[in-house]
This record gives C-alpha cells, sequence and structure tokens, in this order.
C-alpha cells in the first residue's frame, strides 16, 4: 500500500482509511471475513493481464497455458473440498452465479419457489425489484412465527404452484436448513433443487452443516463469506448440467474471466482443506452460539431464539430502537453491522426492526466465547446508555481491537 500511496496519493490515503477502520472495528457483518495474506496477495498478481475467453483447454485467446493452470487447481481443489462433479469457478460474484443458474435450467415465465427477502432469503431469489423476479414467477416461501423453515408448508406450497425450481438458501437465516428434506419435495413435484450456499459454504466444507451437495442439481456460492476467500462466486453441479452450467457463465452473462481473481480462489479452497479450516469453522460456530446466549442474557430477542450457524438475527422491537438507528450507534462506537428486517417486519426495509450479527471476521482475528460476553455488554449498553457511555464503549472496543490485531 506504501507503494500504491507513493504512485496515488488520494488513492492510498483512502486505502490506508479502510485499513485503519478495520483494524479499529469489530466486524460482525454475518458476509463479511478477512482473507489470508496470500488470498489478498494473489488478487493483485499479473493473470489481471489475461483475457481467458472460454475454460481450460478450449480459450478463445493465445497465450492461456498457464493461467489454464490456475483455473485447473482451482476446479480440481473446489471439487475435492465439497464433493461435486463438477465445478465452474468463473462467476465474478454471487448474483452472477445465481443469474447464470437460472439461465441454464428454466425459462423466463417459469414458476420457481424461494425464500422471502424479507424472511431472510436473498435479492437474487426473486424479489421484484432483481432480475430473477422480473423474469420468473417466483413464489415466495416464509419462516413461521417461530422464526423457522416450515417444510410441511413448503411442500404444501410446491404442491400447489408445482414449481420448475425450488431455491434453498438464505441471507439472514439462523437455523441449519434441511437440504435432505428440500431434495425430497423437489423430487415429489419433478421440480430442480438449486441451492444458494454462499452464507454456509465454509461451515459445509468443514462438516459443519448438512451438504447440499448430494440432493441439489445445482449449487452455487460466494467465495468471501464464511469460506473466506476473494470476492467471488463458484458454482457446482451434477455432470448432467455441466454443460449448460458452463455455457450459462460464459459466453451466457459473463465475458473473460478474472483470472487473478480465479487464482485467489484456488489459494482459498487450498487453505480450506487444511485441518486449521476446520478448526476456524469450529471456533465460528461457537462464537456465534456464546454471542447468542449472551444477547439473550441481556435481554434481546433473537428470531427463532438462537442459532445454529454463523449468525444471528436481533429482533430489537422490545428494545425501542430502530435497526438503522442501531447500525447507526453500534457504527459511533466501531462495531460494525447492518439492520436487517425481521421476518412480518412493519417497519420499512430501509428502517427494520432488527440487525443481523455474524462471527466469521471476529473469528478469524482471534476473538473467543469470553469476548463474545463482552461484545453483548457492549452492544446493550449501546441500546441503553448510549449517550452518556459511548466513549466507554469505544475504549473497549480498543481494548479487544488491540488484544487481537489485524494485519501484522
Ligand atoms: N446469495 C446469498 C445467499 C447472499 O447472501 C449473497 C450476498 O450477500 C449473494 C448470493 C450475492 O453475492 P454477491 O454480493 O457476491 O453478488
Amino acid at each position: 500500500m506504501d507503494y500504491i500511496k507513493s504512485c496515488d496519493d488520494e488513492i492510498g490515503d483512502a486505502l490506508y482509511l479502510e485499513l485503519n477502520r478495520q483494524r479499529r472495528n469489530l466486524e460482525l457483518i454475518a458476509s463479511e471475513n478477512v482473507v489470508s495474506p496470500a488470498v489478498m496477495l494473489a488478487m493483485g498478481t499479473v493473470p489481471t493481464n489475461k483475457y481467458a475467453e472460454g475454460y481450460p483447454g478450449r480459450r478463445y485467446y493465445g497465450g492461456c497455458e498457464h493461467v489454464d493452470i490456475l483455473e485447473d487447481l482451482a476446479i480440481e481443489r473446489v471439487k475435492k473440498l465439497f464433493g461435486c462433479d463438477h465445478a465452474c469457478v468463473q462467476p465474478h460474484s454471487g448474483a452472477n452465479a445465481n443469474n447464470a443458474v437460472y439461465q441454464a435450467l428454466i425459462k423466463p415465465g417459469d414458476t420457481v419457489m424461494g425464500l422471502n427477502l424479507a424472511h431472510g432469503g436473498h435479492l437474487t431469489h426473486g424479489s421484484p425489484v432483481n432480475m430473477s423476479g422480473l423474469l420468473y414467477n417466483f413464489v415466495p416461501y416464509n419462516v413461521n412465527d417461530q422464526g423457522f423453515l416450515d417444510y410441511d408448508e413448503i411442500r404444501r406450497q410446491a404442491r400447489e404452484c408445482k414449481p420448475k425450481m425450488i431455491v434453498a438458501g438464505a441471507s439472514a437465516y439462523p437455523r441449519e436448513i434441511r437440504f435432505d428434506i428440500f431434495g425430497d419435495i423437489a423430487k415429489e413435484v419433478g421440480a430442480y433443487l438449486f441451492v444458494d450456499m454462499a452464507h454456509i459454504a465454509g461451515l459445509v466444507a468443514a462438516g459443519l452443516h448438512q451438504s447440499p451437495v448430494p440432493y441439489a442439481d445445482v449449487v452455487s456460492s460466494t467465495t468471501h463469506k464464511t469460506l473466506r476467500g476473494p470476492r467471488g462466486g463458484i458454482i457446482l453441479c451434477k455432470e448432467e448440467h455441466a454443460k449448460a452450467i458452463d455455457k450459462a457463465i460464459f459466453p451466457g452473462t459473463q465475458g473473460g474471466p478474472l483470472m487473478h481473481i480465479i487464482a485467489a480462489k484456488a489459494v482459498c479452497f487450498g487453505e480450506a482443506l487444511k485441518p486449521e479450516f476446520k478448526a476456524y469453522q469450529q471456533q465460528v460456530v461457537k462464537n456465534a452460539k456464546a454471542l447468542a446466549e449472551a444477547m439473550v442474557e441481556e435481554g434481546f430477542d433473537l428470531v427463532s431464539g438462537g442459532t445454529d450457524n454463523h449468525l444471528m438475527l436481533v429482533d430489537l422491537q422490545n428494545m425501542d430502537v430502530s435497526g438503522k438507528e442501531m447500525q447507526k450507534r453500534l457504527d459511533e462506537v466501531y462495531i460494525t453491522v447492518n439492520k436487517n428486517a425481521v421476518p412480518n417486519d412493519p417497519a420499512s426495509p430501509f428502517v427494520t426492526s432488527g440487525i443481523r450479527i455474524g462471527t466469521p471476521a471476529v473469528t478469524t482475528r482471534g476473538l473467543k466465547e469470553e469476548d463474545m460476553k463482552t461484545i453483548a455488554g457492549l452492544i446493550k449498553m449501546a441500546v441503553t446508555d448510549f449517550e452518556t457511555k459511548s466513549d466507554e464503549i469505544r475504549r473497549s472496543v480498543n481494548q479487544i481491537c488491540e488484544k487481537y490485531p489485524l494485519y501484522v
């Protein structure tokens, strides 16, 4: 970064500001993580100069023999990690991956079931403002009043609307998702099962969440959340869909792949195949459980009462503060979260009645269960004594962040 600053002072300054923010703040956004120096450095390497439209061994440009090695390694490693037949490592992002899956398997106007955005689903699972919702006839399913997926109700809906595809997966669902039951429902109604495991991919890789691979026709993921790689996407599928999936990414929805990012994905998959990665994911889950328990002890309501994975959804309606206000207050005391709608939220999506909290990034930093108790106490203080105790909260956050330094 010093070198960048010596060439471009303004960009160098902005990069240092962001590095210092990441060092100073407790990062509790559930979809974020902190990549290793090897992943970080791989992103800034020479394949960024290379055009490589096509796939290894069948490119539309010359000079691809070495980037082919990178892409082949990424494919081989991710297949080993998740035990799938076929992998496409070219999607630029999770959203791109999902668009390509729809393009590969269904036609505009087809009926698809996906988890309602307001109940924890993702924009690309049929939100009316997203291309998925504009092109396809999405029928949303919800969580029940206790905040859990109700598989009997999902089955009933599927029998009624006879979808061509069922999408399972979420952005804000704190409980285990039973992909085996989704598989059974999809089979019964003759639908494809498409699982978007973006949030939980790291847990799946470590064997801490049921894998969707045996049950789904196609699985997509981001590589930058619990999986702790560069920003990007992947698609895994059964052999019968391999051609259609590859075609839907290139030439269907993308041009040249980002070969430097594919190099970083390969490094990430290599890291995820090591035993230390499993220990890391175990700690992510332990920290989430500890934080959830401590939040409940502090009087917070959690959607579904707790968590099985890396995140929790805090319903702030009993605390008389909105999600928007809470996100703002926590930003001011160097704790980063995002406002999030809770199921049946009376507030608008821009205000919300909840916040989503996750442990992947702080766990990478080294925080443990006892730190989670401290953090829950600080979040409570930001609700009850924000005006008088914000300096005290900031001091405590500083202490934790100094204890667990970032990128030293
Ligand atoms: N799918 C899920 C479940 C997500 O939570 C997200 C991002 O938050 C995405 C897809 C989209 O990923 P990206 O931001 O890389 O497009």
